[in-house]
């Protein structure tokens, strides 16, 4: 049996366009099979109500060091790097001030003890003060930041990405989604809606399955989320239960957005952040009216994510909606009304936001990131040591499976290359 690529690369998110990336520089020939009926991943932005709206990942974060950035300005995208709205807290809420910073106040605390708790429990919810006043407020936090509550982090993990964090977060106004979708090489062989369905080794490769066939090729990368890992999905060749196992020690947290449309008279300050309820662990972060557009962006994290996975979108709506009523006055239940609410953790190609280690698990991102048998090599940012959870992360862990192809490739000295089984 022929290859009739070098490389496939399962998942055309933003760690398979970052492999495809590295591996065409190389000329390489690479296939690229993704389930849906659109590159990206968790990266989407969509025209909504005239606006590139994100889905999904939204900042660049660590911007100073995040590749996507020199991509963007390579293919002339604009990037923003002024401070993110969350700087700016909208003007006129009914906040007590001191509240605030005493919720503060107690996030940073509780980050704090999170390095004691890493050399022991590594559970992050002991380091929660017992009956702490801020703990509703912490758990919101925790959640935005890892998508789940504090008895299922690892203490470890979280510092990980903490410690390597450059605190800056710049922006795409044309959309992070529409620049990964828009970074995949044209030399890639790229079919969608295609999703795999098995993989095996072959005797000089992998042989991969779809409903359309079977291709081969000298090495594949697999680039899907956790969850569609740890699932039923995509059968593996058996020896690979250890990264299954992995991918079950990292799994996808909750985290969605609801988009509200703000009507013509309604006055809401451009570029603007507000906290909905500092004592409510459902609470969510609202970016109001981002690049001056008519819309309110709320971003729910953990318990707050849940509603929308449990209740619905007209559940994430009310929640919303009840929240900005309870911030500016009862005038704004008819100046918005709903755009989109995300469903992220009940698409099956996907199956939640981002990947958060369980306590005890932080070397989980390790083992999954292992190639198996020099075969069959693994990347998606769950694979990140520290950058994990980010579209960054992702592109830089497609890059790292890149590389260990490239050198696999390089000593094998397989067959020729793209001689039709
Ligand atoms: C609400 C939300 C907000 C976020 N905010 C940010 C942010 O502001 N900044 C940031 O950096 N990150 C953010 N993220 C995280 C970021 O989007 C992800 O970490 C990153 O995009 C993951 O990329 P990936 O390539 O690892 O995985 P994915 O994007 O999940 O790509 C994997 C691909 O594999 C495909 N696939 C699945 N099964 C199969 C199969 N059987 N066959 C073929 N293909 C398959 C999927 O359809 C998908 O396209 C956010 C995520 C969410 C959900």
């Amino acid at each position: 049996m022929h290859n009739e690529y070098d490389v496939i690369i399962v998942g055309g998110g933003a760690a398979g366009i970052g492999a495809a990336r590295r591996l065409t520089a190389d000329g390489k020939a690479v296939l690229l099979l993704e389930a849906s009926s659109r590159l990206g991943g968790r990266a989407f932005t969509q025209d909504l109500g005239g606006y590139p709206l994100d889905l999904g990942c939204e900042w660049l974060h660590s911007g100073d060091r995040n590749a996507w950035v020199g991509i963007a300005e390579a293919s002339g995208f604009p990037v923003d790097r002024s401070d993110p709205p969350w700087a700016k807290a909208h003007p006129g809420i009914v906040w007590e001030e001191d509240d605030e910073e005493a919720a503060r106040k107690a996030f940073g605390d509780w980050e704090e003890r999170l390095r004691a708790v890493a050399q022991g429990s590594d559970r992050a919810s002991d380091a929660l003060e017992p009956g702490g006043e801020w703990n509703a407020y912490v758990r919101a936090i925790a959640g935005f930041m890892s998508g789940v509550a504090p008895e299922r982090i690892s203490a470890a993990d979280y510092m990980a990405y903490d410690d390597a964090s450059t605190g800056r977060n710049w922006n795409l106004p044309l959309g992070y989604g529409t620049l990964v979708a828009a970074s995949l090489p044209p030399a890639v062989a790229l079919r969608l809606a295609t999703p795999v369905d098995q993989i095996d080794l072959t005797a000089n490769g992998v042989a991969v399955s779809t409903r359309a066939g079977t291709v081969r090729a000298k090495a594949a990368i697999l680039t899907v989320s956790t969850a569609v890992l740890a699932g039923e999905a995509i059968r593996l060749p058996s020896g690979t239960e250890p990264w299954r196992e992995a991918a079950a020690a990292l799994p996808l947290g909750r985290n969605e957005k609801v988009f509200l449309e703000i009507g013509r008279d309604a006055a809401f300050e451009p570029d603007s952040h507000a906290y909905g309820n500092l004592r409510d662990a459902r609470s969510a972060a609202y970016s109001i009216r981002p690049n001056g557009w008519p819309v309110i962006e709320a971003f729910l994290g953990g318990e707050g994510a849940c509603i929308l996975e449990e209740e619905g979108p007209a559940a994430g709506f009310a929640h919303a909606t009840s929240e900005l009523v309870a911030l500016f006055g009862s005038d704004v239940a008819s100046a918005v009304r709903p755009l989109a609410a995300t469903s992220w953790s009940r698409m099956a190609s996907i199956g939640g936001a981002y990947s958060c280690a369980l306590p005890g698990q932080s070397q989980a991102r390790a083992r999954l990131a292992q190639p198996f048998e020099d075969r069959l090599f693994f990347a998606g940012e769950a694979t990140h040591p520290f950058d994990f959870s980010t579209a960054h992360g992702a592109h830089d862990s497609g890059q790292r499976a890149a590389d260990e192809v490239l050198s696999s490739l390089s000593m094998r000295r397989l067959g020729p290359v793209r001689a039709v089984s």
